[in-house]
């Protein structure tokens, strides 16, 4: 499976791999994003989480959260019990995968994680674990399946993936 990504990206040099995000969050309890979206071939995707809002990080700060759809209200009830001081995120959870730390108005943040626990076209789901956030800073996440279209596209080849 490796290696079918890892040639995946070398054989679509037509453009680079989308494997960078930034997602801005405001004063309205709003992500700028409903949806996002990174390459299968991306081994590691950097996201830019940026707080352009006015207001401190302890009165309506923001982070991003990336889990399986089905673990974000778990994680999020978690998170409040957490507290603050911790993120608004449950220590150590492996439900969590991948998390920034939360940011206020005017701040910026930046990860990178790897895709190494995420499969192509899985319900993933990004989203704001801090208290009352959630239901509206919440969005669809996927890692494109885009090499397994590339290789319908070429059936005069030879598949690369036996
Ligand atoms: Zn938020």
């Amino acid at each position: 499976m490796a290696w079918a990504l890892a040639l995946a990206t070398c054989s679509g040099a037509a453009h680079a791999a989308n494997c960078q995000l930034t997602v801005e969050a405001n004063d309205m309890i709003q992500f700028n994003a409903r949806a996002l979206q990174v390459d299968a071939g991306c081994s590691e995707v950097q996201l830019t989480l940026h707080h352009v809002g006015k207001m401190e990080a302890h009165v309506l700060g923001h982070d991003w959260v990336l889990a399986r759809s089905a673990d974000v209200a778990a994680i999020a009830n978690a998170g409040i019990a957490a507290g603050f001081d911790k993120g608004y995120l449950p220590l150590g959870d492996r439900r969590i995968l991948a998390a920034t730390k939360i940011v206020g108005g005017g701040e910026a943040t930046t990860i990178t994680f790897s895709t190494a626990n995420l499969v192509p076209g899985g319900d993933y789901s990004f989203f704001c674990s801090y208290p009352g956030h959630t239901s509206m800073m919440r969005g669809r996440f996927q890692l494109s399946a885009k090499e397994s279209l590339a290789a319908n596209h070429s059936p005069g080849q030879p598949s690369v993936g036996h």
